[in-house]
């Protein structure tokens, strides 16, 4: 038998975004068609950007020495030095934010972005405080719910909820129940937020960025989905950044998750500290996506392209998607869509629902539709009683229209069989 550390116990024995991962990787590799995979964040294949990244192969192919560089080097610990250079020149001068390379460090995609900076922030400190992060708003991310190598360190807030006609509804950060108190030590949102597709507006934006200000702690940002770039971003909303802002982002939602390339826009302090983090648990990260995208980042094109390819794209998906649920959910199911303002995903609430969301899973999981429970992203709550927590699934839109559509067929009659309709 093996006998795992503190930090084994945490981190070997499975975790909800594993199983997620599990079910989408097999899917993709093995499912065959039966499989109608709504479950995981799997971007779309996009024809135009699948051409662009085969250009760029071309191109390094054919550069003298590019391709050497590209698999034969290790890139510092931080990034590659002209990615990293080639993103400052975009954020100050596309954005006008007041950002140099030092602010800027590159991980292995978001996801290992967010284990060092939540746990190189949150934790055991020194002085013996557990300290915690912040989820102002939750539904939030799965990936980051099962990342801390010691205790639990989310606290969350349950957010206002606005009903919107018949069946939509909209997540509000209810800033009465949000409590900044010693030991919170970074607050965290994802925008556009994995799963519902909200974006939190620019108002509640620049609230949470007064109040982090305010406590002398930073606002951490996941912007996977968010503009400059992929800009999956449908709501009428700005990107932030400041110097109290630790804003992630990543290549993999533009179309290259293989490479496996997030992106932390940081004080300096804390970009330094994720390129210790990269060193010591990776030596360094992978190059192709840097060396893929550098040029589009130089050149301006990733804003073009991010804007009237990869939007558009994933705009008509999401209203596709939104139409085949008002023509297969029968009009007296009381369901509601969370607005779709950005990401990949349908976040749908089915109000007073007699069974709980993982039996809708298991239910839709033996007719081939894969889905994800809602309950896996309440985490942090702790005990509260709270119905909402079991009544709401994810689905993604982003897989072929013929896909999509029988799925939502398919989650349409399992519906109504449980509300006997
Ligand atoms: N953050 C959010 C909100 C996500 O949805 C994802 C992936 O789905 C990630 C971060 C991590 O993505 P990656 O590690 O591929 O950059």
């Amino acid at each position: 038998m093996t006998d795992f550390s503190i930090f084994g116990s945490k981190l070997c024995d499975g975790s909800g975004i594993e199983e997620l991962m599990h079910d989408l990787g097999n899917a993709l590799s093995s499912g065959g068609d039966d499989i109608k995979m709504l479950g995981g964040g799997q971007p779309g294949s996009i024809p135009e950007m699948n051409a662009i990244w085969r250009r760029r192969m071309e191109e390094i192919m054919e550069t003298p020495g590019e391709m050497e560089a590209m698999v034969g080097n290790y890139d510092p610990p931080k990034g590659n030095p002209k990615f990293i250079k080639a993103l400052a020149q975009l954020f100050s001068e596309k954005l006008g934010w007041d950002v140099t390379e030092k602010n800027i460090a590159i991980t292995a995609g978001g996801q290992t972005a967010f284990f060092f900076l939540f746990n190189a922030l949150a934790g055991r400190t020194k002085d013996g405080r557990r300290k915690k992060i912040l989820l102002p708003l939750v539904p939030e991310y799965i990936g980051y719910a099962n990342q801390s190598v010691g205790d639990d360190f989310f606290k969350a807030v349950k957010p206002k909820i606005e009903k919107i006609g018949e069946h939509q509804f909209k997540y509000r950060v209810d800033f009465e129940s949000l409590q900044i108190d010693d030991d919170i030590a970074a607050i965290c949102v994802s925008r556009p937020t994995n799963p519902s597709g909200n974006v939190l507006t620019d108002a509640e934006m620049d609230k949470l960025s007064a109040l982090a200000s305010q406590h002398n702690i930073p606002l951490i940002i996941d912007n996977a989905y968010g503009a400059p770039f992929p800009n999956i971003f449908f709501a009428d909303a700005n990107p932030l950044w400041n110097e109290n802002t630790i804003l992630t982002m990543s290549l993999s939602k533009i179309g290259l998750p293989g490479t496996r390339t997030g992106i932390v826009v940081a004080p300096v302090r804390i970009a330094e500290a994720v390129a210790s983090m990269s060193a010591i648990v990776g030596l360094a990260n992978s190059s192709s996506g840097q060396y893929i995208m550098e040029p589009l980042i130089r050149s301006g094109e990733v804003l073009t392209l991010s804007n009237e390819v990869v939007k558009p794209f994933y705009l008509e998906k999401s209203d596709k998607a939104q139409q085949w649920v008002s023509e297969f959910f029968d009009d007296s199911l009381p369901y509601r869509i969370h607005l779709s303002e950005g990401a990949l995903f349908l976040w749908i609430w089915f109000e007073d629902m007699p069974v709980s969301s993982k039996v809708l899973y298991e239910r839709l999981k033996e007719r081939g539709v894969l889905i994800v429970s809602g309950s896996y992203f309440f985490f942090g709550l702790g005990d509260t009683e709270w119905k909402h927590r079991d009544q709401c699934i994810r689905m993604t839109f982003t897989m072929e229209e013929t896909v999509v559509k029988e799925g939502i067929r398919i989650i349409a009659e399992e519906v109504k069989k449980i509300y006997g309709k």
